[in-house]
């Protein structure tokens, strides 16, 4: 298992540490052993024994005296193995346990020997025989003051090390372990660098790295994590917001994603000004840039951190927008002209006083729907209308009633005239009609209509009223074969117009090869003259 750099230098300080505080041990005693302080209660227990002993010896009795051993030997018995009380001569007067058994004239470092004192006289011994240590005492001296206290001080220390390390880590300065001539390197190139650790930690950038934050970040870029770089974002919010830390994990490249470099202080300035003015202008950013990261492995494949670089797109993409702008610009102008080019041809094939079409563009158009007529056999009328004595009206009341006239005669006849048929102006006060899939009959009675209409009409609307007296003749020919274009259609209904003139006016008459052309009996009488 390899350690990584933190926990190796914590289990390193933390030895040291202990080998000190064992060394400091060794020379000063800092730390009571058991041992010590189970002889100090030995010897306590011995010097009140011999105390009480002392107080016993004068009165000579023996039987207490071999109770109050006795008594001690019990309640000391775990350590203490035997008692006796022996006369200078050597002779053991009194004893608790199998005292001459272990009493080994204290040879082994942890018996007591107290000597009893008569008339300033030696009298004799009291003599405590301590139990010898052996291999079951282990378990409780790996307990001892010293060892918990070296393994207590170990576990302590281990995490306090460990968390205080990390956290002067990130303060540190990392880039400090990498060599000057490749720091020169990364600072010669024109991207923006930077690289962090598996943690996302940054280790190092390079000037144009530096150069792409924004002034107001002051803040040591070294030993922060880079996902806490908050002027650094994506431009999708789709996209993730710290791409190295997946490109990590999944350890693959990510490559030609779009970031924007912003400002947090200016949002800031933006937000305050809209919440001032009650909307939120979009702060442009400060750069964009085309963010690549690549994660770094040792030989051993183990994650090592991630390279990440950062192109400054930014006159690109200004000038992609101002193409952008130009190609809007140019498609605005392109409908306008098509909108004007549509608005001219409309002029082009108008008649301006009427608003019918002109001369030209009814015959463009007549002659397509005749040759359609011809083509798939659909019925075909033409009518020809042409205003009674309209030469009187422009005498009597003058040219611009005249036109008025005209153009009411216009209106009349267009209110009656359905989608697909054609409406010119043919003449001065003369219109011509194509009534395309229409049989003579619906064309005798369009034309019917729009005579009784102008009739009934009396040119109201117009500055003299009624007494205008307004009337028009109708020559009607239907499509029929033998005649082989527009032109011939029109003459032959223009025919039966001159034919209505001559029958007295205000009527409508059909043209017919056989008959020649005759009057519409049904018309009603003309009032032929004006008023
Ligand atoms: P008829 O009943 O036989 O059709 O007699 P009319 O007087 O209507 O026909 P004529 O062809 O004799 O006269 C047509 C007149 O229309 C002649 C011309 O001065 C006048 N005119 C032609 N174009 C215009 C125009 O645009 N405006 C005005 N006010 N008069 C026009
Ligand atoms: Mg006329
Ligand atoms: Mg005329």
């Amino acid at each position: 298992m390899r350690l990584t750099a933190i926990p190796r230098m914590t289990v390193g300080l933390v030895s040291l540490a202990v080998m000190l505080l064992l060394v400091f041990d060794a020379l000063l005693g800092l730390f009571p052993t058991d041992a010590q302080t189970r002889r100090n209660v030995n010897l306590q227990v011995a010097n009140a024994l011999a105390a009480q002993t002392a107080a016993l010896l004068p009165r000579r009795d023996w039987r207490a005296l071999d109770q109050t051993l006795h008594n001690v030997l019990v309640a000391q018995g775990k350590d203490l193995a035997s008692i006796g009380l022996r006369r200078a001569d050597g002779s053991l007067l009194v004893q608790a346990g199998t005292h001459p058994a272990s009493w080994n004239a204290g040879s082994n470092g942890q018996d007591i020997t107290v000597v009893l004192t008569a008339n300033d006289q030696r009298w004799g011994q009291l003599e405590l025989a301590f139990h010898k240590p052996s291999l079951a005492d282990l378990p409780s001296w790996a307990l001892s003051g010293p060892v918990r206290m070296v393994l207590l001080f170990g576990v302590l220390a281990t995490l306090l090390y460990y968390l205080y390390l990390r956290r002067v880590l990130e303060h540190l300065d990392p880039s400090a372990a990498v060599p000057d001539r490749v720091r020169s390197a990364f600072d010669t190139l024109v991207e923006g660098v930077m690289v962090v650790d598996a943690q996302g930690r940054i280790l190092l950038v390079n000037k144009a790295f530096e150069a792409l934050r924004p002034a107001s970040d002051t803040k040591p870029l070294l030993g922060q994590r880079a996902q806490a770089l908050t002027w650094l974002q994506p431009s999708d919010p789709a996209t993730a917001a710290a791409p190295w830390m997946e490109a990590m994990q999944q350890r693959h490249s990510a490559r030609g994603l779009a970031f924007v470099v912003r400002d947090p202080h200016e949002r800031g300035a933006a937000q305050t000004q809209a919440d001032q003015t009650g909307g939120l202008e979009p702060v442009e950013p400060r750069a964009h840039v085309v963010l690549n990261c690549s994660p770094l492995t040792d030989e051993q494949g183990g994650l090592r951190g991630c390279l990440v670089s950062l192109g400054d797109v930014t006159e690109l993409e200004m000038s992609h927008r101002q193409l952008l702008e130009v190609l809007a610009d140019l498609a605005a102008s392109k409908q306008e002209l098509e909108h004007k080019n549509r608005e001219l041809e409309q002029l082009a094939s108008q008649d301006i006083l009427s608003g019918c079409l002109n001369r030209r563009a009814f015959f463009e158009l007549g002659d397509g729907l005749f040759r359609r007529a011809l083509r798939d056999g659909s019925p075909l009328v033409c009518v020809m209308a042409d205003i009674d004595h309209f030469k009187k009206i422009n005498d009597t009341w003058g040219h611009a009633v005249g036109d008025q006239a005209i153009k009411r005669f216009a209106a009349l006849l267009r209110q009656h005239v359905r989608p697909g048929d054609l409406l010119g102006r043919y003449g001065g006060e003369e219109f011509c009609l194509v009534l395309f899939g229409a049989t003579p009959e619906r064309g005798q009675q369009l034309a019917e209509a729009l005579r009784s209409s102008v009739a009934s009409n009396r040119g109201q609307g117009l500055d003299p009223g009624e007494r205008l007296n307004m009337t028009a003749s109708f020559g009607l020919a239907a499509m029929t074969e033998g005649v082989n274009d527009l032109a011939a259609l029109i003459d032959l209904a223009d025919r039966a117009m001159y034919v209505a003139k001559h029958g007295g006016r205000n009527r409508v008459v059909v043209y017919q090869a056989d008959q020649q052309t005759t009057a519409n009996d049904a018309a009603t009488r003309p009032q032929e003259s004006v008023t």
